[in-house]
């Protein structure tokens, strides 16, 4: 059996659902994309990571010769209605940069080690565009949206990408869109319109991406939420699936029927906004972690977004948790409960914010008391 067969064969059988494998070589349309988007890709290009070197595996490991795409279908399993409201589905799933301490780290790790077993060199800390390897290695097209879809399972899937040293059977590319030529569903459901063209996406207007990577220190970002994003977030704490729960491609797998997570039924019934806002490390080791694992590592974020969605309910019975919240030690929470107090909005939660501005010494969390009196 040839060792292309072998890999597609040990990759299925542990559980990935779709297999293909492509070249080592540059992904340059990716290169000129990136860079023709300018300032909205900032955070890209300056990220640590060095994405941009992941589009050209051979430029870090010149014995690069193919990448291997892998598929994994996260939508089969019920997620708790009252989660989704807060968390997208791939979150719920656990799989996206899982740990390998966890089942879909594990199953990553363990084709790590069945490769090394049969004598490849892995190219590790190569961040290859997930995307676009796997439509070159036919197993994904782009929707509108951006999303990568496989084939009979949509766009809610992990992918995942591994660069060695081996020339294996490159499969032919799938770059063809399976979207109906007149279908905007997805551009006209976004309350940001981040999708600004077809392909298009620019992710400073995107919820996922203002939830969880906005955090100082990383580059070309910062904590702040525009006040236009904070009212579109609703409930959302974490990720955004309304482009793909509009999609028509995705509709077979919404529809489904599938089991239930017992690990998210449970995770649902402690998993309230309030409890998130005034988050205790055990809350967030047990609650929280386990479907965020590495994004968002200081609670602040967390809490800054708990804030925003306690205020999106516009439910005075918040007023009593966001007014508690008036006192968190961090002034990044004071500032978006203060936001949130605006939004709710009734005397009280006024009387709140103008006791407030009495003792408030951050300049940052006084702005926000003041617009949302203003407001
Ligand atoms: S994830 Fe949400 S905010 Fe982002 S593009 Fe899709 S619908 Fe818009
Ligand atoms: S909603 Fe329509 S345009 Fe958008 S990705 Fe789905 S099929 Fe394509």
């Amino acid at each position: 059996m040839s060792l292309t067969q072998d890999i597609k064969d040990y990759a299925l059988d542990i559980g990935y659902h779709q297999v293909g494998i492509t070249s080592a070589d540059s992904f340059t349309d990716h290169l000129e994309e990136v860079r023709s988007r300018g300032a909205i890709y900032d955070f890209y290009v300056q990220d640590p990571r060095q994405f941009l070197m992941g589009a050209q595996p051979l430029e870090t490991m010149p014995s690069a010769r193919s990448i291997i795409s892998l598929v994994w279908d996260y939508s089969q399993k019920a997620f708790p209605s009252s989660l989704l409201e807060k968390v997208g589905r791939i979150y719920q799933a656990r799989c996206y940069d899982a740990p390998p301490d966890r089942i879909n780290g594990a199953r990553y790790q363990l084709l790590l080690n069945f490769l090394e077993k049969r004598g490849c060199e892995i190219g590790r800390g190569i961040f290859v565009p997930e995307r676009r390897a796997a439509a070159r290695a036919g197993v994904a097209t782009f929707g509108k949206n951006s999303f990568a879809y496989a084939k009979k399972i949509g766009s809610f899937v992990l992918l995942n990408s591994i660069v060695i040293d081996q020339e294996l059977e490159y499969d032919p590319p799938a770059y063809n869109s399976r979207c109906p030529i007149e279908c905007t569903a997805c551009m006209k459901a976004c309350p940001t319109g981040a999708i600004y063209e077809p392909l298009k996406l620019d992710p400073r207007r995107c919820l996922a991406f203002n939830a969880w990577w906005t955090q100082d220190g990383r580059p070309g970002v910062t904590s702040y939420i525009p006040f236009l994003i904070r009212e579109k977030m609703g409930t959302r704490v974490h990720g955004c699936d309304i482009c793909q729960e509009v999609c028509p491609n995705n509709s077979a797998r919404l529809k489904a029927r599938f089991p239930s997570d017992p690990f998210l039924v449970q995770l649902a019934k402690e998993f309230t906004l309030p409890k998130m806002l005034e988050m205790s490390d055990s809350f967030y080791r047990r609650t929280v972690l386990p479907i965020m694992y590495n994004y968002l590592t200081d609670k602040k974020y967390l809490q800054r977004n708990a804030a925003i969605a306690l205020g999106n309910t516009r439910n005075p019975d918040h007023l009593p948790v966001l007014k508690r919240a008036m006192k968190n030690p961090e002034e990044l929470v004071r500032g978006y409960a203060a936001w949130a107090l605006g939004r709710i909005g009734s005397g009280k939660a006024r009387a709140v914010l103008e006791s407030c501005s009495k003792r408030e010494t951050s300049e940052f969390v006084l702005s926000e008391i003041k617009a949302a009196l203003e407001n």
